[in-house]
């Protein structure tokens, strides 16, 4: 197996870690509603993608208000152990 002669020292890591970068994500306005949405995703609010209905939004909102019906309250939780 090849391994490497020398070290790299802290600069030059350093340098080619110059490189790595994070980006802003692209946030438009939905063409039909107006909300942001993100670049290449349907929208979460009308459900519309390049001006089509693609997806049901109210099935979405459904699901989503089901989730959070669902969420455990942490502080609820009894962590004390029964003798
Ligand atoms: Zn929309």
């Amino acid at each position: 197996m090849p391994n490497p002669k020398r070290r790299h020292s802290n600069t030059r890591r350093d340098k080619r870690r110059t490189h790595y970068k994070a980006t802003a994500p692209t946030v438009v306005n939905c063409s039909n509603c107006g909300a942001s949405v993100l670049w290449h995703r349907v929208c979460g609010a009308c459900g519309f993608y390049r001006k089509r209905q693609v997806t049901d939004a109210s099935i979405r909102l459904e699901r989503k208000r089901r989730n959070q019906d669902n969420e455990v309250d942490v502080n609820s939780i009894d962590n004390t152990v029964d003798e």
